[in-house]
């Protein structure tokens, strides 16, 4: 009994509330999340830790229990950020995770609704088409041509037929069992009702990924490149550090105090936070681009958004509204306005029938093409719903966008009828009749020039064009081999009209130097219109069918893509070869697409873009970036978020290696000098935790601004490393090292060792926090807007505070190597310290003025 309610109501809402608590929730186990005190512990395995580590025991054995203490702090400290970051870093995906998970139909207490695939239960009646993804292991109850691909279990490319039937095939190997699908699969055709028979880890899919076990977090191209330039520089320093190590030897210094020092340079120079702040920054980025509704499904793509260069867009809903509204029909030989139907003609009513029948949508759920349709009818006087409960569909072909026609089988009279529409290119070869005002005769060459001149009038006007043709049959079951003999009836133009944020956004690509194209399965020159008046077709340009792609050699593609702004009746496959010849142009390639066979184009792209409202689950999952809202607006400032953070990652870079440049060279220059000790062990450890966090992930998340869009698509075959980049990096890093250096020698001039070492300490610190304000942008700090980062203005007056905390605490100051300065050496040490940022200012405000 109840067995039989869930079969047509679905089950209730207190069933699945105790099926849950049985089963839990539809998930493929994830990895064991790692517990905080974990992650705490994993902060020491680093090398340099390991380094430092050696040195508070190296501190320890030589009795200086307060550089142990000191570099422990520092150890636990610096484990602290790391968690915290770690933590933060994984909330803010798992957000974006559940942002682009995948949700079901499903009949609940009688309604059917959609849900989080995650929360379905055993027993639950899912409804699946189409570009589904099969969200867990069921039996059909009812299908329609549904094809099933299962190549994630089986291997099997071919896609399989799948209907219900009573019969047991448990003994039967995976891809033979018809009447089961399972979890993971694709739907590539048709459309099912399926019962839920195991969930989660229970399923086929599940028995498969208990086998494979964890997988591994990957390092971004970034991060990769930044990781082997960490590395060669880590070598450069551990040979700097043990020279240094032999000169203070030299000098007369103890060999533990001197080891000490070297470790405690290598500490500070060596830009240990260079990963952690890219990872941090590109996932507290992503949350910034999940507010303007583009979801990110991987950290990598963050970084490749900055440089795409072509944008391949779809029409329909991403660059239009999506609200489609009948303006035209053509009847009878003549093209009537949408209101100018009448009751008595049999033709009109024929037509709306049609419109009615030959539709899967309601006046409010649907495809908008058939919505309009419905919506025409229901203008009429027509109750769809009514109508279409009294009349039940005997047979189907679902529309598919390489076919583009939709066929619908009826009981009309004594006889079946067979109701087609789609695009009239591929209706019109397969016409032999017309009806003209309830008379059927034969179609003439006459007929068919007229009615393609009337299908371009339309198309000019911008209007998507939908043919309408029927048949008589004998028999109420068809196959594609019936889509044939058609009697045309007529033609229905509908408007979708342009989004108003295209327009805009299109001149903000060319601003960018990215060239937006749009690929379409609508009429060339339906197409053509809607793009000139979005702003994509310049004069001059070229339009190119799906034909005429089909004739051209990858060779003469490649040559030709450059001048074709548009591309009209394209299916998928020919969507991968348009990617490929960009690609091969070495351009990074964004490309759209929502449906189910768009996934292979998805994944070629360097950047897949799927639709969040009307994309397939097959295109969500094969795609890089979801559009939330389906905006091809979304996608242009996704590009601008992904420009800046690529900036304010490489500014973030910037000022880590340019402050510890500077750190190196000036105790470069007192070893060679012969000079005393410059910063003591503890010291280069303070600045290390210091300026390495905070003031460092300030500058990466600097708020994005507009500029970044005059500037040219980054050349994806260009390092982040340039010469350019490491030029300024070392002048930087030399300049601010000349002011530490003058506050040095002040220092030992007026007083002794402690007092120069306490004057560079300071400098090299001060310098280094007001050093952050250089890299907030290319411009100077007044135009970039001093107050717009509230973090930089933090991480500054807490780094302040600490530094003045050790200046004026005494009982640090054997600790730290402090001797206590006059006002006027204190006052001197924020003159020399913003000397640099002073002159760097300049500089920017005549460079950029
Ligand atoms: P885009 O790629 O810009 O989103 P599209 O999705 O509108 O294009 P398709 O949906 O593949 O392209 O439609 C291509 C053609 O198929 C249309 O021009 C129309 O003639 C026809 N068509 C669209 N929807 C239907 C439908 N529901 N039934 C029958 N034919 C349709």
């Amino acid at each position: 009994m109840e067995e039989d309610m869930a079969s047509v109501k679905g089950l209730t809402t207190e069933q699945v509330k105790k099926l849950q608590e049985q089963y839990g929730k539809n998930a493929l186990i994830e990895e064991e999340k790692e517990s905080i005190f974990l992650v705490f512990l994993k902060q020491f395995k680093d090398a340099l830790v390991m380094i430092l580590i050696a040195a508070s025991i190296v501190s320890a054995v030589s009795g200086n229990i307060e550089s142990t203490f000191v570099i422990i702090l520092v150890l636990i400290v610096n484990a602290v950020i790391g968690t915290v970051q770690h933590v933060k870093a994984q909330k803010s995906m798992d957000s974006l995770r559940k942002l682009s998970a995948p949700k079901s139909k499903v009949m609940r207490d009688g309604n059917k609704v959609e849900i989080d695939a995650f929360d379905l239960v055993p027993g639950d009646l899912v409804f699946v088409e189409a570009g589904d993804i099969i969200p867990a292991d069921a039996k059909i109850i009812e299908s329609y041509s549904l094809l099933v691909n299962e190549n994630s279990l089986t291997g099997e490319s071919n896609s399989v037929e799948k209907s219900p039937s009573a019969e047991d095939m448990s003994d039967l190997p995976l891809g033979d069992r018809t009447n089961v699908v399972y979890s993971g699969s694709l739907v590539n055709y048709g459309r099912a009702v399926i019962q839920i028979t195991k969930i989660g880890m229970e399923t086929e899919i599940g028995n498969i990924a208990k086998l494979l076990g964890e997988t591994k977090e990957k390092m971004t191209p970034l991060q990769k490149a930044l990781d082997s330039f960490g590395k060669n520089l880590t070598i450069v320093i551990l040979v700097l550090c043990a020279l240094i190590f032999g000169i203070y030897v030299y000098h007369g210094n103890s060999i533990m105090e001197s080891l000490l020092f070297a470790i405690a340079l290598a500490v500070a120079a060596i830009p240990e936070g260079l990963n952690p702040i890219i990872t941090i920054v590109l996932s507290l980025e992503t949350q910034k681009l999940a507010k303007q509704n583009a979801i990110v499904k991987e950290l990598k793509s963050v970084e490749s958004l900055g440089s795409i260069s072509i944008i391949c867009s779809d029409k329909t809903g991403t660059l239009t509204q999506n609200k489609m509204t009948v303006k035209k029909l053509y009847l009878d030989a003549k093209v009537l306005q949408e209101t100018a139907l009448q009751a008595e003609n049999t033709t009109h009513k024929m037509m709306l029938e049609e419109c009615i029948f030959c539709s899967d949508a309601t006046e409010t759920v649907g495809d908008p093409t058939e919505t309009a349709l419905v919506v025409l009818a229901a203008n009429y006087g027509h109750d769809v719903q009514a109508l279409k409960e009294e009349h039940p569909r005997l047979s189907e072909i679902p529309f598919d966008s390489d076919r583009k026609l939709m066929s619908a089988v009826y009981a009309k009279e004594d006889k079946y009828i067979m109701y087609t529409k789609g695009a009239l290119d591929s209706l019109l070869p397969r016409l032999v009749k017309i009806d003209i005002d309830g008379e059927v005769r034969d179609i003439t060459e006459a007929d068919i020039e007229r009615i393609k001149l009337v299908n371009e009038k339309f198309a000019e006007d911008g209007m998507r064009v939908l043919s309408f043709g029927y048949r008589y049959m004998k028999s109420k079951d068809i196959t594609l081999f019936d889509e044939e003999k058609y009697v045309f009836l007529g033609l229905v133009g509908m408007i979708d009209p342009p989004r108003e944020e295209s327009i805009q956004a299109v001149a903000e690509c060319r601003r960018a130097g990215i060239k937006p194209i749009m690929i379409t399965g609508d009429h060339k020159i339906t197409a053509r219109t809607i793009a000139r008046q979005i702003g994509i077709f310049e004069e001059g340009d070229l339009v190119l069918e799906g034909v005429d792609v089909e004739k051209l050699s990858q060779e003469e593609l490649i040559e030709m893509v450059p001048k074709v702004s548009v591309y009209a009746r394209v299916s998928p496959e020919h969507k991968i070869r348009i990617v490929s010849a960009w690609q091969s142009l070495w351009k990074i390639c964004a490309m759209t697409g929502d449906g189910v066979n768009d996934a292979p184009a998805l994944k070629r792209a360097d950047i897949g873009i799927a639709m969040g409202i009307t994309g397939t689950e097959v295109s969500k999952n094969a795609a890089s970036l979801i559009l939330a809202d389906d905006n091809f607006s979304t996608i242009v400032k996704a590009i601008t978020i992904g420009r800046n953070i690529y900036r304010n990652i490489k500014n973030s870079i910037g000022f880590l290696l340019s402050g510890n440049m500077a750190a190196i060279l000036a105790v470069v220059y007192a070893s060679f000098a012969n000079l005393p000790v410059i910063f003591s062990a503890v010291q280069l450890l303070f600045i290390n935790l210091l300026t390495d966090s905070l003031p460092a992930i300030a500058v990466g998340v600097e708020p994005g601004n507009e500029d970044v869009l005059d500037e040219k698509p980054r050349d994806p075959k260009e390092g982040i490393l340039t010469r350019d980049f490491l030029q300024r990096i070392s002048l930087e890093g030399i300049l601010i090292m000349i002011f530490i250096v003058i506050a040095f020698h002040i220092g030992l001039a007026g007083g002794n060792a402690l007092k120069g070492s306490t004057m560079a300490f300071s400098v090299l610190c001060l310098a280094r926090l007001f050093h952050g304000f250089n890299y907030r942008g290319k411009r100077n700090i007044f135009a970039i807007g001093f107050l717009k980062n509230k973090m930089a203005i933090a991480a500054f007056f807490i780094g302040f505070v600490l530094l003045n905390g050790v200046l004026f605490t005494p009982a640090l100051y054997k600790t730290f190597g402090i001797a206590a300065l006059n006002l006027e050496q204190y006052l001197m040490i924020y003159v020399l310290a913003f000397f640099p940022t002073v002159i760097l200012q300049i500089v920017k405000w005549i460079k950029y003025r």
